[in-house]
């Protein structure tokens, strides 16, 4: 079951190698610096070469950093919270009980081997029932409010161009690979993730009973319909432009284009009460009108099978988990172990009941020192940036006046949310981890759901504390630091200013200048996508934004693979900023 809430613009510092492991009483690891190496030749090779030379990627990882060292001290902390709480008796009802007893009903493998696929059989017997697209529709609509998505993915937040109030979204989604061009890719490793996907959907219909010759029939069927999705999908680099992407439409208009859909009944069954919605990709939706008169109702079924099997297999017994790691860990991501399963654990609880877990989290792990620390830092970086504008030769007045407004707009969060998600209306049984997780779907849908029309509320968070990664939101105007990263070697409120500085004065200066990256520098300080730029100066800083798309074209990854300098701008243009900016603020 997915989470809904996506905001865009997260941070992706990926890849980077800082220190590892602190030694005592010393902040900085001399032993990753390559002496062999000159600086001037090489500076990345001098810096880390050492590192990258003696550091290898485990089995169930598939990269390796500082932002894994920080992770596994963050997990390991979440592991001695729910070691504590295991041995300790929990009030029926409090935030601790609901916790434990989450995890403890992911731990009980025997009770849900036991099951094997028994949880979704109710769900299969609906869609046996299917007769007509309504019920295809209908099915669909009402696995949304569980977090179920199929066909398409909502999220509910600020509309864009009126950021004070909520609205819902509707995005293109329905493909089981990760986005549409792996459907038309014909190169021997995309052909052997397809296989390797395909081999997955066969055994998602073997496991919940079909015999092997109708799964492989199936999974034809199957495969060729979501390559018809697939071809009207945008592409990745579509879907990063905020323009194209925002579509918004009276249902009463959508209702009449697109009859098959039937958009007020889904949203009546969605528990959706607007008379307007923003449609992110309206091509993929005319697609799906079309789809329900041209294809027959029994392949919509197979569709809906292999949809609600591959979202819910990670709840289901071993070799439902098994199926699903082949495909997903070992093709995809190529990791060749799958983590142990406390770990996979102690995600699903930060997933499903994450600020639950979270205040157990910062109450052990985050101190007043640290946020304070982080105020000063950002404060400074404040001051560098505006300096930075202010010295820019090719920015008119006007237009450096509104980014400074912008820059100090900046809604600013550190550490943990002003106040915690409710958890009262669910209840988690110690022994049932299906019911459990279906529990905090339907919580967060029906929260999610019940901001649609209302005004926006700023104080919500879109990481979990203990996550390992900070954000920019451009419809807040916020920048985002959960108290997670806020670790060695990012941060230590006790290191000197070069350590802080270079960690996670970089990740500031890093989301702050998502603030105003090719995406970013669309919206205004208040969150609106408006355009505050005179058109000489918008059409200067394009130009200064292909030169980084060629840049960045012309890094190769691996063998005669290169950076696809489009998709990646806006991280890179973060990354340029950001060390720029962290370097003037220590100055
Ligand atoms: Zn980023």
């Amino acid at each position: 079951m997915k989470r809904i809430f996506i905001p865009i613009g997260f941070a992706c510092l990926l890849g980077s190698s800082f220190g590892q492991v602190k030694p005592k009483n010393q902040f900085l690891t001399l032993s990753n610096i390559d002496k062999s190496v000159k600086p001037g030749d090489n500076f990345y090779m001098y810096v880390n070469g050492s590192w990258i030379n003696n550091t290898e990627i485990p089995a169930s990882e598939s990269r390796i950093g500082a932002f894994l060292d920080v992770y596994n001290k963050s997990k390991n902390n979440l592991k001695a919270i729910f070691d504590g709480l295991g041995k300790s008796k929990n009030v029926m009802g409090s935030v601790e009980q609901k916790v434990a007893d989450f995890f403890a009903s992911g731990m009980d493998t025997t009770a849900i081997d036991k099951l094997g696929y028994e949880p979704i059989k109710p769900y299969l017997k609906q869609i046996d029932a299917i007769r007509d697209i309504k019920g295809v529709m209908q099915f669909i609509a009402t696995a949304q409010t569980e977090q179920n998505g199929m066909l398409f993915n909502i999220q509910i937040g600020a509309d864009e161009k009126n950021s004070a109030v909520n609205i819902p979204s509707f995005y293109q989604g329905g493909l089981g690979l990760p986005e549409r061009d792996y459907y038309f890719k014909t190169d021997a490793a995309s052909l052997d993730i397809i296989k390797a996907y395909q081999t997955f959907v066969k055994k998602m219909f073997t496991l919940s009973g079909t015999d092997e010759a109708t799964a492989n029939r199936n999974v034809e069927l199957v495969y060729n319909f979501e390559k018809l999705l697939a071809e009207k999908h945008l592409t990745n680099v579509e879907l990063r432009d905020p323009q194209t992407n925002y579509n918004k439409m009276s249902v009463a208009a959508l209702d009449k284009a697109m009859p098959n859909f039937g958009w007020k009944n889904v949203l009546t069954t969605m528990k959706m009460k607007c008379d307007s919605i923003n449609v992110g990709q309206p091509k993929h939706f005319e697609n799906i009108n079309a789809l329900l008169a041209s294809t027959p109702v029994d392949t919509w079924k197979l569709y809906l099978k292999a949809a609600l099997l591959s979202n819910v297999a990670n709840a289901l017994s071993a070799d439902f988990v098994n199926a699903r790691f082949d495909y997903t860990g070992k093709a995809l991501s190529g990791t060749k172990e799958m983590k142990p399963r406390w770990e996979r654990m102690i995600q699903a609880t930060d997933g499903n009941l994450s600020e639950a877990l979270g205040q157990l989290y910062v109450k052990k792990y985050f101190t007043a020192d640290a946020k304070k620390r982080m105020q000063e830092l950002i404060a400074n970086l404040q001051k560098a940036f505006e300096n930075r504008i202010n010295r820019l030769d090719w920015m008119s007045d006007a237009t450096k006046e509104k980014a400074k407004e912008k820059l100090h707009t900046f809604l600013k969060k550190i550490g943990f949310p002003d106040k915690w998600k409710d958890y009262t209306n669910v209840k988690i049984d110690k022994h049932n981890y299906f019911n459990n997780l279906l529990a905090c779907s339907k919580n967060e849908y029906a929260f999610q759901v019940s901001k649609v029309g209302k005004p926006v509320d700023k104080t919500e968070w879109g990481m979990t504390p203990s996550t390992v990664n900070a954000y920019y939101n451009p419809t807040f105007n916020e920048i985002v630091f959960p108290a997670g990263i806020l670790q060695f070697p990012f941060f230590d409120p006790k290191a000197d200013d070069a350590i802080n500085y270079g960690g996670i004065g970089m990740v500031i200066g890093h989301e702050m200048t998502h603030g105003f990256d090719d995406q970013g520098a669309q919206y205004d300080k208040e969150g609106n996508m408006q355009n505050w730029w005179t058109s000489e100066d918008e059409s200067k800083f394009k130009t200064k934004g292909e030169s980084v798309i060629s840049l960045y074209n012309g890094l190769t990854v691996l063998d005669t693979l290169h950076v696809k300098g489009a998709l990646t701008v806006g991280e890179n243009i973060a990354d340029i900023g950001g060390i720029a900016i962290a370097y003037e603020a220590f100055l």
